[in-house]
């Protein structure tokens, strides 16, 4: 039987010390307590995303001949709430 996905609950960091970083804590959607930490890196006008899960980690390598990196779920949905 599926387990019942939980809501991913974005919620931005009250403080952030780190100018043009933003950070958001994104829940786990299957594992209760758990939260992902999302950084939002703004720096020469370049926007990046950051996530320490581990779909982000494999997934981390540009596109081939691009720079662009393809999303966790976590970054997409605290993209969404930013
Ligand atoms: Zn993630």
């Amino acid at each position: 039987m599926k387990k019942p996905l939980i809501r991913m609950t974005v919620t931005r960091a009250k403080r952030n010390p780190v100018k043009g970083t933003t950070t958001f804590y994104v829940d786990s959607e299957t594992t209760r307590r758990k939260r992902y930490f999302v950084q939002r890196i703004t720096k020469d006008r370049k926007t990046q995303w950051f996530c320490n899960c581990l779909d982000f980690f494999n997934r981390k390598l540009p596109h081939v001949h691009t720079n662009t990196f393809s999303h966790c779920k976590h970054i997409r949905r605290a993209r969404r709430a930013a």
